[in-house]
């Protein structure tokens, strides 16, 4: 039986949950929102909260803040397409 990490009780429920991540700081005002579906398992005792973002939200998050990155991972996708 899991137990919840901040008030050791056992009273946690599993709830779906839609969650519209913003990226950090003042250059996150211009980037579109990240829409995430976790899974959350709540402690309906003290509050506490904990999730697992799902792989391609990720991936969008981590694109958002590493864009360079990403471009260049897209540009080795291409050019092993093209060949
Ligand atoms: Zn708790």
């Amino acid at each position: 039986m899991p137990h919840c990490r901040s008030c050791q009780s056992d009273n946690l429920t599993q709830f779906a949950a839609e969650l519209a991540m913003h990226f950090p700081g003042l250059e996150g005002l211009t980037k579109p929102i990240v829409l995430v579906h976790p899974k959350l398992m709540i402690c309906l005792d003290c509050g506490f909260a904990e999730f697992v973002v799902p792989e391609a939200e990720k991936e969008q998050l981590r694109r958002g803040m590493y864009p360079a990155q990403a471009a260049g991972a897209l540009d080795r996708h291409r050019e092993e397409q093209l060949q």
